[in-house]
């Protein structure tokens, strides 16, 4: 019987950290103490938040086992771009792991993933890598596959978990389990965003004070396009694009209404789902927004939108 004296610590029972794994032996041997059949995998590249934590959360009321990689993918970042300045908080990182109920971690480092150097045998995206992030970010969608390619392999998931944030990564992520028979369940979470509406992300980070007020355009430019959504394509586009011309400091790169399949513009005759995207640079950082939106009669955001 337990002693009813004994001090209880924190009022709930203390959950076991994860077993991290830094190297392909350590996962290869803590990955065969999970049962097979049934292991989620949310892939991240550390700084983890509340956006990442709900992934979590969402593969462990589901699944078996939980796995989350830590890994900044030098493959799918640009030259001139925030491989050497994005933040590393693997602290802290581990703690909401512990928290979320995580099984392993592996955080392997470049020469874990690629030992041979930049691989020359890549997945291609095709041409849906090639627009919207991908026009800004050359390469990028290749590299991100090729990596999630490999992680799905080293982990031998079942499932894996990732944001609608990332539309477009979601999409060709798809795309390449179905086009490659990978045989993994890919599962898509609503973007988690702050009380006012800015999608959390790990760049977030980067902003000040006064660009992060800046940023919020960004999201109430999607709400405001959503919100003329049953009046039809060209309503959309303009009612979002009123609010990003009142905001001159944030330098937008795209505002698009496109079809959630094949990323085209659709047409103002459309009826149905769609995605309207955004992306623009407020201060050093370059983000991206996106809603999910019925067109069309009785249309609006098919995503719940924090409200201010
Ligand atoms: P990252 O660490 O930014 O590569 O993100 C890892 C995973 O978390 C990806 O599947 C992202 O789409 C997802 N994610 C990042 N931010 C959010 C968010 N605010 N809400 C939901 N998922 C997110």
């Amino acid at each position: 019987m337990t002693d009813p004296t004994a001090p209880v610590q924190g009022g709930a029972a203390a959950l076991a950290a994860p077993v991290v794994a830094r190297t392909r032996d350590e996962l290869r041997e803590a990955r065969a103490g999970l049962d097979d059949g049934d292991v989620a995998v949310v892939m991240t590249m550390g700084a983890l938040h509340e956006g990442h934590a709900t992934l979590i959360h969402r593969a462990r009321a589901t699944h078996r086992h939980v796995v989350v990689t830590i890994f900044l993918n030098p493959l799918q970042f640009g030259p001139k771009e925030d491989l050497s300045r994005y933040p590393r908080t693997f602290d802290a990182d581990l703690e909401i792991c512990t928290a979320a109920g995580v099984d392993l971690v592996f955080a392997p480092t470049p020469d874990v993933i690629y030992p041979d150097g930049d691989p020359g045998v890549r997945v291609s995206a095709g041409p849906l890598g090639d627009v919207l992030e991908g026009q800004a970010r050359p390469g990028h969608f290749d590299g991100m596959l090729t990596v999630v390619g490999k992680l799905m392999h080293l982990t031998r998931c079942s499932a894996a978990y990732f944001g609608q944030k990332d539309a477009q990564q979601l999409l060709l992520i798809r795309r390449m389990c179905r086009d490659l028979d990978f045989p993994v369940q890919v599962v898509s979470v609503p973007t988690v965003r702050e009380p006012d509406g800015l999608a959390m992300s790990s760049r977030n980070t980067y902003l000040t004070q006064s660009d992060r007020e800046t940023a919020l355009c960004l999201s109430a430019a999607l709400r405001a396009g959503a919100g003329a959504a049953a009046e039809g394509p060209s309503a959309v586009r303009r009612a979002a694009r009123a609010v990003l011309v009142r905001e001159p400091l944030a330098l937008i790169d795209y505002l698009v209404l496109v079809h959630p399949d094949t990323l085209e513009d659709v047409p103002e005759w459309y009826r149905g789902e769609a995605l309207l995207a955004v992306a623009g640079r407020v201060g050093t950082t370059r983000l991206i927004d996106n809603l999910p939106v019925l067109v069309g009669p009785g249309g609006g955001a098919l995503e719940i939108f924090s409200q201010t």
